[in-house]
Parts: C-alpha cells; sequence; structure tokens
C-alpha cells in the first residue's frame, strides 16, 4: 500500500532497462512504466513488457504498463558531420534529396510540411532551440532563413506551429508497434501530436477495448476540439515537452490547469509529463523550482506524474523517483491540500454509479471510514469513486487482472485482483479481510463498500454497504 493518492509514471531506457532497475523503480514508488517507441522497436518492447510483468508477478501488485506511440514526429534527416552550425541570418535550404546534410542544405523528407507550409512561417528545430523563418517555399524545397541559430544535429525534431498538416495521428509504424503491443497485453496506448477527435477515434478503433487510449495533448490545434476528444479518449497526457515549443511556453501552465480540470470533471485520468525534474539527469538534487512544479500537479490533483529522461537516461533513476514520491507525499500531507483538492471537485452526474460514489464520498466523512472499497470490473465504478477525490484511501477489488492494471494509473486507487465475490456476504467479508490484510483498515474500523448487485453485472452499481474490519482470519486468506 502507498500512502500516496497521485501515482508516478517512470519511462524506461538506456538506464533503467534491466529487471533489477525496474524492480528497484518499482519499490522506490513508480505504479506504472512507460515504453517510449520513439526509441524502442517491436523485439525491444516485448522484451521490457515481460521484464515488467515478471516484476509484476514477483511483487504481487498490478502494474501499469503504457506505450507512447511516437506519431507524426517530424525530423531533419542527417548531417555529412553528423551536425551543422545555423549562424543567425544566414539561408538555409530544407529539401527531399538523399545527399547528407551541409553548410548549405538539410534533408527533410516531409513533402506534407512543404505542402502545408507559407513564406513567413517558422520552423523550429531541436525542441525550439533553434529556428528559422521560411523566405520561398519550392515544389520539394524551402529556403529558409536562420533566427536562431545553434548546432543541428542528426534527427533532430522538427514543429511548425502555424501549420495544420493533413496527416493522420498515426504512421505505418506507429500501427505496427500499436499492434505489437496491444497482442502482448498492455494498459494504456498512448498517442501523440492529436490534433483533431478523429485522431483518437482510430486509435480506439485500432485497440478495440485492448487497451485504454490515452491523447497527448501537445498541439495547440487540440485545444480547438478538446471537449471531443477528451469525450473520446480514455485519458489524457499534458505533454508539455512539445507542447511548449508549440505554444509560447508561458501559456503551458495555465493550459495544464485547464485540462486537468476538464479531465477531473469527465473523471478521465490525466498525466502531467516531461520535464518534471530535467536536473536530476544529471544531478541527485533537484531544483526549486522543479519540486515547486510536482507540486502544483499534485495540488492540481492530476493522477498521475511522470519522469522521462529523468528515469530513462539520467544518471539518477531511483532518486528521482523517490524524489516524486517525497514530494507528493508532503504535498498531499499538506494541511493546506485537501481544500485546495476540493476546490475543484464537481457534483456527481444523475446516474446510480455517480449517485453511489458521492454518497459513498459523503458516508466516509460522516463516519470518518477507513476506507471505500469499491466492486469493479470494467474499471468505471474505481474511476466514478476517484473523480469524488475523497480523503480517504480507495480500495478497487476486481476479479479482472486488465481493470486492475489500467486502474493503477489513477489518482487515489489501491487496486487489489481477487476472485470474483460468490454473494453478497462474501462480498463484504472478502473487501473488510483484503482491507485488513493491506493495512488500509484495522480490526474495528469501518469501511464503505459500494458493488453492484445482481453480482457480477457490469455497469450496475446501486448498492453501499457498511462494515465493519473484523480482521479474524486475515492471514488464511
Ligand atoms: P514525448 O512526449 O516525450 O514523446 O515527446 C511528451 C511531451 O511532448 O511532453
Ligand atoms: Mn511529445
Amino acid at each position: 500500500m502507498r500512502h500516496r493518492n497521485v501515482k508516478i509514471l517512470a519511462t524506461l531506457g538506456p538506464a533503467s532497462n534491466t529487471k533489477e532497475m525496474i524492480h528497484a523503480l518499482h519499490k522506490a514508488g513508480a505504479d506504472a512504466f512507460r515504453l517510449n517507441m520513439s526509441h524502442l522497436d517491436i523485439p525491444g518492447l516485448k522484451q521490457q513488457h515481460a521484464l515488467i510483468r515478471e516484476v509484476e508477478q514477483e511483487a504481487g501488485r498490478p502494474i501499469s504498463i503504457l506505450v507512447d506511440l511516437q506519431g507524426p514526429k517530424l525530423r531533419v534527416g542527417k548531417f555529412e558531420n553528423d551536425g551543422v552550425d545555423l549562424i543567425p541570418g544566414a539561408t538555409m535550404r530544407f529539401d527531399m534529396s538523399d545527399e547528407l546534410g551541409n553548410q548549405e542544405r538539410a534533408q527533410l523528407h516531409h513533402p506534407e510540411i512543404i505542402k502545408a507550409v507559407e513564406v513567413g512561417h517558422t520552423l523550429l528545430l531541436d525542441d525550439g532551440r533553434l529556428s528559422v523563418e521560411i523566405t520561398e517555399v519550392g515544389p520539394d524545397y524551402l529556403a529558409t532563413k536562420v533566427i536562431l541559430g545553434g548546432r543541428l544535429t542528426n534527427r533532430k525534431g522538427v514543429n511548425v506551429p502555424e501549420a495544420v498538416l493533413p496527416v493522420s495521428a498515426m504512421s505505418d509504424k506507429d500501427r505496427s508497434h500499436a499492434e505489437a503491443a496491444l497482442e502482448l497485453g498492455i494498459d494504456w496506448l498512448a498517442m501523440s501530436f492529436i490534433q483533431r477527435p478523429e485522431d483518437v477515434a482510430e486509435g480506439k478503433k485500432l485497440a478495440a477495448g485492448r487497451a485504454g487510449i490515452m491523447a497527448k495533448i501537445e498541439k495547440p490545434q487540440a485545444f480547438d476540439h478538446i471537449e471531443e476528444i477528451l469525450e473520446l479518449s480514455d485519458a489524457l497526457m499534458v505533454a508539455r515537452g512539445d507542447l511548449g515549443v508549440e505554444l509560447p511556453i508561458e501559456q503551458v501552465p495555465g493550459r495544464q490547469k485547464q485540462l486537468i480540470r476538464l479531465a477531473r470533471r469527465q473523471g478521465k485520468p490525466v498525466v502531467v509529463a516531461t520535464q518534471m525534474l530535467e536536473s536530476m539527469i544529471t544531478s541527485p538534487m533537484p531544483t526549486r523550482a522543479e519540486v515547486s512544479d510536482v507540486a502544483t500537479a499534485v495540488f492540481e490533483g492530476a493522477d498521475a506524474i511522470m519522469l522521462s529522461a529523468e528515469s530513462a537516461a539520467g544518471d539518477y533513476p531511483i532518486e528521482a523517483v523517490e524524489m516524486m514520491d517525497r514530494v507528493a507525499r508532503q504535498v498531499e500531507d499538506d494541511p493546506t491540500y485537501p481544500g485546495i483538492i476540493y476546490a475543484q471537485r464537481t457534483e456527481p452526474e444523475a446516474t446510480g454509479a455517480d449517485a453511489i460514489a458521492g454518497a459513498a464520498h459523503a458516508v466516509s466523512e460522516t463516519l470518518n471510514a477507513a476506507a471505500i472499497i469499491c466492486w469493479t470490473n470494467s474499471g468505471s465504478t474505481g474511476l466514478r469513486v476517484a473523480r469524488e477525490r475523497p480523503q480517504v484511501p480507495i480500495m478497487a477489488l476486481t476479479p479482472i487482472i486488465e481493470t486492475a492494471r489500467r486502474m493503477t494509473l489513477v489518482w487515489g486507487l489501491h487496486c487489489v485482483f481477487t476472485k470474483d465475490a460468490q454473494d453478497l456476504d462474501d462480498m463484504v467479508d472478502r473487501a473488510c479481510r483484503i482491507c485488513f490484510q493491506e493495512n488500509i483498515a484495522r480490526a474495528g474500523q469501518r469501511v464503505i463498500i459500494t458493488a453492484g448487485v445482481p453480482l457480477g453485472t457490469p455497469g450496475a452499481t446501486n448498492m453501499l454497504r457498511i462494515a465493519f474490519v473484523g480482521g479474524r482470519d486475515a492471514k488464511s486468506l
């Protein structure tokens, strides 16, 4: 049992892709792992997936696996000496030629960019560290003038914030990665550079329920249809890396707040990502600003906070997870936290499940209960109870391992995989005993249990019980 509501999502990479490291990161506080398909091939994906499942088996706790598709990430090609220095004011040509780039020209094998841009548009290179202004659009080239100079190396990213690109959110490579991942059995599939609701619909169709679809919000265009995008998605990621390149960076904090509020209102998980503890890539201690950034996401009630290069390629992956864990727990213990979280709570919707979730929350406060325990098949009851952001721990009991894994990414849900309840007595007894065993409640404490009767009918949460934890026989389970 973690004493923390917000979840930690750690990206695996060269610094952390061994079984020992995955185990250590999980022990340090990582609840979920992200496999970044920008840097993995299918054999690598299979290997990482197998290692996480081994660690899960040994730890005896469900672990969420998120596979992050690269999406239509645009890149320059390669250079003669692996790079070139762009000088402000100099001209630079980007073209479709296969010749390696040099001081005069760079490979840009993206006809869709050349078609979509206009004279005066900016091309941002290497996460916006460099930029050029387009002075001429040719049939298969762009002539540009360097604005922000610096070294441009092989395969660096290109962003064109001013143009809507007529590209699907999934390339052929993404589709084959997604298929391989879904076949392995993953919990979340993250789609990059979502621009339109149709992009999400495409992923939903492909996943066909085998994984939740997480829409990465990193294109300004996505905000034009954000409600519909969220409606179709199972979760959101505030992908601040690319978002901060495509939008003026000072707009990112407000967008983050907007996205977290929207997602919380709909009861869908939201992940805050990128540069949370960036300096810990090379230093054992973060900056005050980074600690404050992690704290802000926790105060906003995000479901999960993410580590990217810090855990994938940094010198201190374990320390970074430990630091996130410490900051998160401190924030959640802060006397201001319940009030801040509560201020953003939204009223239950007019459904049976929400009425029960809202009631469970209210009763848990009235009785000063030790926990809310929800029996859930699809996970939706768990999500609706988590949407309440109650102050007591929530335990989600499910006979479906995929649900336990997927819900592990959700705020406050302590997920336990267990066989389905036989009858009402069994449902109450087992909820109490597991709660005791997991150290969530002590003998004599009261817990609130939600379920659907008749048992086993999905989507029918209609019951709320108050029970006393006995503690007898707990060890014999
Ligand atoms: P990425 O996504 O790391 O795949 O680019 C996250 C982001 O853009 O913030
Ligand atoms: Mn991105």
